[in-house]
């Protein structure tokens, strides 16, 4: 019996294994075990709406007394996609909107968000971010997104109401919501967003579960301190923006992906390893790779991963973040 659980055992880990390396073919590709598009109820008055079609981010939607707060203002088209499901689950007005960070997936719906009454709302960080990329991204992104570009706006709107301490709380007898910056990850304006109470940390893109990993605005080496930070949270319900919801171990996974990243990579250049050794371009882009990371972190390595080994050999042979490379100082 023993060493037929073994077997079994051993055969799932296989076929788990074997499904993570088939997933982790498409980088942005919904999972059979996704749900895009839905709603799922995370504790009393909390809800967590799954992107995943159209380039869409994942929403929380957070009961208050008397008002909603919706976590990223999504694309356009997300934007209105949540719109909806909030005016579904509750007849209370959406009175703030936060955007974790400044990315058009997270951001490029905030005009929608305050055309309907509601005060978009971040750190102070994501204006910074806006003023460094925009208006060539959004304009970028308008070729190719209807829904950016039936806007005919020049530009992203920016937040309508900013924080510049590490926090910020909106609170009534009901609940409890804080804003927290804990540093530079995946954006110089990455915000967090916990439920003291239900213990439930939004994450924005500083952890995503799966393979969502976007490293052009990146701190990389300083990435793992950050989630060190949101660790000390006590917290039961991680809702990343992208992926599915899940518990602390996904905090940890990513900590441990964006470490075994750098580790791998920075041991390369130790060896006097070229970029030209470790990433197959073509067309210009990164497009193989021959750095392998455990399998402890397969669940977050992709299509991505040569992109991700280019980005951080550059911050570490230029000894500088390397949103400081793109995106300037
Ligand atoms: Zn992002």
């Amino acid at each position: 019996m023993g060493v037929f659980l073994l077997a079994m055992k051993n055969l799932r880990v296989l076929l788990l294994a074997t499904f993570a390396g088939l997933a982790g073919l498409a980088f942005f590709a919904a999972r059979s075990d996704a749900k895009p598009e839905t709603v799922t109820k995370i504790a009393d008055g909390v809800w967590f709406r799954e992107g995943g079609m159209d380039g869409h981010c994942n929403n929380v939607i957070i009961e208050m007394k008397d008002y909603l707060i919706v976590v990223d203002a999504n694309f356009p088209s997300g934007a209105r996609l949540a719109m909806e499901d909030a005016k579904r689950l509750s007849p209370k007005p959406v009175k703030y909107v936060f955007d974790t960070h400044h990315h058009g997936d997270h951001a490029y719906g905030n005009s929608v968000w305050t055309a309907a009454g509601a005060t978009t709302l971040a750190y102070k960080g994501v204006t910074e971010e806006m003023k460094r990329h925009e208006p060539a991204r959004w304009q970028d992104t308008a070729k190719t997104r209807k829904d950016v570009a039936e806007l005919n706006q020049p530009s992203v709107e920016p937040p309508k109401q900013t924080f510049d301490k590490k926090s910020f709380v909106l609170s009534d007898d009901t609940r409890r919501v804080e804003f927290h910056f804990f540093g530079w990850a995946h954006t110089r304006g990455d915000g967090f967003v916990y439920l003291p109470k239900e213990q439930v940390l939004c994450t924005g893109d500083a952890v995503t579960n799966g393979p969502y990993n976007a490293l052009m605005d990146a701190n990389v080496a300083n990435w793992p301190n950050v989630i060190a930070q949101a660790q000390k949270l006590k917290v039961a319900h991680v809702l990343p923006g992208h992926g599915e919801p899940g518990g602390p171990d996904v905090m940890a996974g990513e900590k441990l992906f964006m470490t075994e990243l750098h580790k791998a990579v920075k041991s390369a250049v130790g060896q006097g390893k070229k970029l030209e050794d470790l990433v197959e371009m073509k067309d210009n882009r990164p497009v193989k790779t021959s750095v392998q990371l455990p399998d402890s972190v397969k669940h977050w390595v992709g299509n991505g991963l040569p992109t991700q080994v280019q980005i951080t050999y550059e911050e570490i042979s230029k000894g500088k973040p390397y949103g400081e490379i793109s995106g300037g100082k």
